[in-house]
């Protein structure tokens, strides 16, 4: 192992049509070199070049900067010399430079989160060779004015000292274009350009005390070492957090020479999809410019142009531009350069049948001659995911597996966001349009900053472009709009993958950051103001716009019935309320999980009950209280045994420590002693008698039915009659009883004997039986401990593990939020532990209950109800560890039905 460690490959090369990688590669050589690699090895012209495998990342971790360069250094500068030998340029010529980009890129796209740094390998004298070799001087200095900003940011760290400040070169350039009275970088002549290489290279000296670095293979390797430091960086860390990557991934280096877009009229770059990246429809698409260089067209300054003819005329009438114009202003790829389109189109066609997926691709055109600059499997919305898994599966590209396992579970979700309801939209008044960035419905109170994101409850935030700084911004926002930019933009393609609703490109807006408005045809909106935004159509609508939830059929309906086929681990709700139960079952539930009884009672008249039950002082009086909700209790089982009609019901008896109920507030204190005819001093008295220090640890669950036994009496009786009820009406409930906060057997079997003995006596009464269990949740640490014994018991378990949660950590649900975004942040945990279950210890203890049950009841019925139920990692590992069901949120039972079905399938692959 030691000798191979030694001799392990540092460095891959890619180009030529050959390879050293490929895509399976992914881990070691991230998501851009293995699909360069690939690429490259299956004929598709891309620039030639060289990955720094992740490991070195690690590697540069643990040992540092001279150590890691020691190791590669040989590796790097045979590659370089091949690089030089493909494109016939030499690497710091002053004749004939080799210039490269040296590129981020883990094993996932984190769009925007890392370092680039491009046109690298420029100095005084390449840039006269630059010059020189394309016959375009102002190119080479825009070039090399380009090099130094960049290098400058990422690798010296000239960026803005503070969130207000504007970025020091941009300050320069700002200075320049105001002494010159011109208003585009484009009007830059080459002596402005000259002369601001000389000044960003001044600014850089006085800022860092360095000089420029002039050498080649100097700036090589700042920019390799940045790179890595990158994967480090605050957007990096926040990005991974936010998708639970963990931090001893990496990132690759990806060094490739550069081809340039901005050579002339007979060169563009661009970005094209397969499909459809919003609505997953099979048209190939996509965004280009001519003469420019891949940021500007997604950096939204210059408006780009559709690739094909069909998607010139789509975008022309959405942006309400005539015909000709359109032809004149913003002709199609197709119809510019039809030859470079034909070669476009092939490819695409190769690279979608080859990665059997929706690509993403970037290109340049140099001089008339197209490449490949990268493909990866595209970002797109939910509705896309699924329609484009479907369209393949039926296609034959891929087999009904692969298009479940294709499916990101969380993204689903937007399928089930909202649209907006159509009778308020008809009184919507559109005030400006933009481009359909992120389809869906939003509406909230404008802000300006990304920090003020969470200033309202529900904000839709409004910025010229968005930045990757803006990301946990847009992450809190319920939409963002943009002035500029294209469907590539930043704001699309992350809030695209956020499954956010935005729209870009709106250039009617005008921001006025300073004084926080927006003023659209002279109407002015201030921080504070409704909007709304249709992030379908790109309308932007003044005020509050109603949403509704959306119909779901067609595709999603079919992707649906497939994960059956492989699912076997069921799919139950938590539902508390008829109404949720019916949504719940129109998502596919399969039972009520979790009927939390306590919500019932705080509705008006009930929570009035529910106070003199628990102000009573005796046991007299609390019967003749509980006498008064029983009839309630039981229309409400009668209403979810009916939605659920045939399928078990599991309800939970009373769980939450009496204190939650009684009044704090002087004035509601006041009008129950009222009602109560006792004092106000008597209500007083019972409040403070009732709290507790740690009312999570104190008197609830169990315990309160086994100090109370009445209450259990009462539920007890509600359940049973109204499933006597329905059975009367011919409608099928099975009924099953759960006692919460179980931690010893004896505490079980009262409840147990309450329950059976009361049902006994409704049974006598009605001279009519039914069937129904008696099962514990499972969510105090020693029930899970002393599994066998409890499991002789009871019917059935069912793992809480938002309370197995909080008492086997020792953390409070209530209080968790102070520290624990502060221990993800720094490492101290992977992930919120009541959002994602912690397999290791949490996790053990549900594998104990489970397995411990089961010796002495093999088929124990196990279930899971805490808030993991619906969440995909934690839906999975219920499944690995053989539990019957989980149970969520209604709208989170197609996720928890998809993660079943895949987890069922990883297992046979
Ligand atoms: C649990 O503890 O996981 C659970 C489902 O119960 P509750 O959240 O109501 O405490
Ligand atoms: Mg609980």
């Amino acid at each position: 192992m030691e000798v191979l460690e030694g001799l392990k490959t540092r460095v891959y090369r890619f180009g030529n049509k050959t390879a050293d990688g490929n895509s399976k590669m992914r881990n070691l050589l991230g998501g851009k070199g293995a699909n360069l690699a690939e690429m490259s090895a299956i004929g598709i012209p891309v620039p030639p070049g060289f990955t720094i495998t992740t490991e070195v990342c690690t590697e540069y971790n643990a040992l540092g900067k001279e150590a890691v360069i020691e190791l590669i250094k040989d590796e790097v500068e045979k590659s370089i010399a091949s690089i030089e030998e493909q494109m016939g340029t030499i690497f710091g010529d002053k004749e004939n430079p080799l210039l490269i980009s040296v590129r981020s890129g883990a094993r996932v796209s984190m769009p925007g989160m890392m370092d680039t740094v491009l046109n690298l390998g420029l100095n005084d004298e390449a840039v006269l060779g630059l010059a020189k070799r394309t016959k375009n001087e102002k190119f080479a200095w825009d070039s090399y004015r380009r090099f130094i900003q960049m290098y400058g940011g990422v690798v010296l760290g000239m960026k803005p000292e503070s969130k207000d400040d504007i970025d020091p070169f941009e300050e320069i350039m700002e200075h320049l274009k105001h002494k010159r009275s011109i208003e585009l970088d484009t009007e830059f002549t080459i002596q402005d350009l000259q002369d601001l290489v000389y000044d960003f290279k001044d600014a850089i000296k006085k800022r860092t005390g360095q000089d420029f670095p002039t050498d080649p293979w100097d700036q090589l390797w700042g920019a390799i070492i940045a790179v890595f430091n990158s994967w480090n960086g605050d957007r990096a860390v926040y990005y991974r957090n936010m998708h639970g990557y963990p931090a001893d991934w990496g990132t690759a280096v990806n060094v490739q020479a550069m081809v340039y877009g901005n050579m002339g009229d007979n060169s563009g770059t661009g970005v094209c999809f397969t499909r459809d990246a919003g609505t997953g429809e099979n048209v190939f698409n996509g965004e280009y410019l001519i003469n420019a260089q891949g940021e500007d067209v997604v950096a939204g300054v210059r408006t780009p142009q559709q690739i094909t003819k069909l998607g010139s005329k789509r975008w022309a009438e959405l942006a309400k531009i005539e015909e000709n114009d359109r032809l004149n202003d913003f002709p199609s790829l197709e119809e510019l350069m039809p030859s470079i389109f034909d070669e476009l189109n092939r490819y695409q066609d190769i690279l979608e049948k080859h990665y059997r997926d929706m690509q993403d691709m970037e290109f340049t055109i140099q001089n008339g001659k197209l490449w490949i600059l990268q493909t990866r499997n595209g970002k797109r919305t939910g509705a896309a995911m699924v329609k484009i898994a479907m369209d393949l599966l039926r296609e034959g590209m891929i087999n009904e597996k692969e298009a479940i396992l294709m499916m990101e579970p969380n993204k689903l979700d937007e399928l089930l966001h909202p649209v907006f309801e159509p009778n308020a939209l008809k009184r919507a008044k559109t005030i400006a349009q933009g481009l359909p960035a992120s389809p869906g419905a939003a509406t909230g109170k404008i802000v300006f900053f990304a920090d003020d994101a969470d200033k309202y409850r529900n904000t839709i935030l409004v910025r010229m472009e968005t930045s990757p700084e803006d990301l946990k911004g847009m992450n809190i926002a319920k939409g963002i709009l943009t002035a500029r930019g294209g469907m590539t933009s930043h704001a699309a393609v992350v809030a695209r993958g956020m499954g956010k609703c935005c729209i870009s490109g709106a250039g009617a807006l005008k921001i006025n950051y300073k004084n926080r408005t927006l003023t659209v045809d002279g109407n002015v909106y201030h921080d504070g103001d409704w909007i709304s935004l249709n992030g379908s159509t790109g309308n932007v609508i003044e005020g509050k716009v109603e949403t509704m939830e959306p119909k779901l059929g067609g595709d999603f309906a079919e992707l649906m019935q497939l994960t059956n086929k492989y699912r076997k681990m069921k799919v139950r709700t938590n539902a508390d309320t008829p109404r949720d139960a019916k949504t719940a079952r129109s998502f596919g539930a399969e039972g009520i999980g979790l009927t939390r009884t306590e919500h019932m009672f705080f509705e008006l008249d009930r929570i009035k009950a529910m106070r003199e039950m628990i102000l009573a002082d005796t046991v007299k009086e609390r019967k003749q209280a509980l006498e008064e909700l029983l009839p309630m209790q039981r229309a409400d089982f009668e209403g979810i045994f009916e939605a659920m009609d045939g399928m078990s019901v599991t309800i939970r008896l009373l769980d939450p420590p009496l204190h939650e109920f009684v009044p704090h507030q002087l004035a509601t204190q006041k009008e129950l002693a009222e009602d109560m005819h006792i004092s106000l001093q008597a209500v007083k008295n019972k409040v403070a008698e009732l709290e507790e220090f740690n009312p999570m640890l104190g008197h609830r669950g169990c315990r309160l039915g086994n100090t109370y036994p009445e209450i259990t009496a009462m539920q007890t009786r509600a359940i049973i009659e109204a499933a006597l009820n329905l059975k009367e009406r011919g409608i099928v409930c099975k009924p099953e009883i759960m006692i919460p906060l179980v931690g010893t057997v004896r505490e079980f079997e009262v409840q147990d004997g309450i329950i059976r003995e009361t049902a006994e006596i409704i049974f006598k009464e009605r001279n009519e039986r039914i069937d129904f269990l008696v099962g514990t949740m499972i969510e105090v640490p020693r029930a899970a401990l002393m599994a066998d014994i409890i499991a002789k018991k009871a019917d059935f378990f069912s793992f809480g593990t938002n309370d197995l949660t909080q008492m086997t950590f020792g953390y409070s649900r209530d209080d968790a939020s102070k520290f624990l975004p502060i221990y993800i942040e720094k490492g101290i945990l992977k992930a919120d532990p009541f959002e994602v279950i912690d397999e290791e210890g949490v996790g053990q203890l549900v594998k104990i209950g489970t397995e411990r049950g089961r010796s002495t009841k093999p088929n124990l019925k196990v279930g899971l109800c805490g808030e993991h139920g619906g969440e995909p990692a934690s839906v999975e590992f219920c499944y690995n560890t053989g539990i019957d069901y989980v149970s969520c949120s209604p709208y989170r039972i197609p996720i928890a039905r998809l993660v079943a079905a895949q987890a069922a399938i990883k297992t046979t692959i």
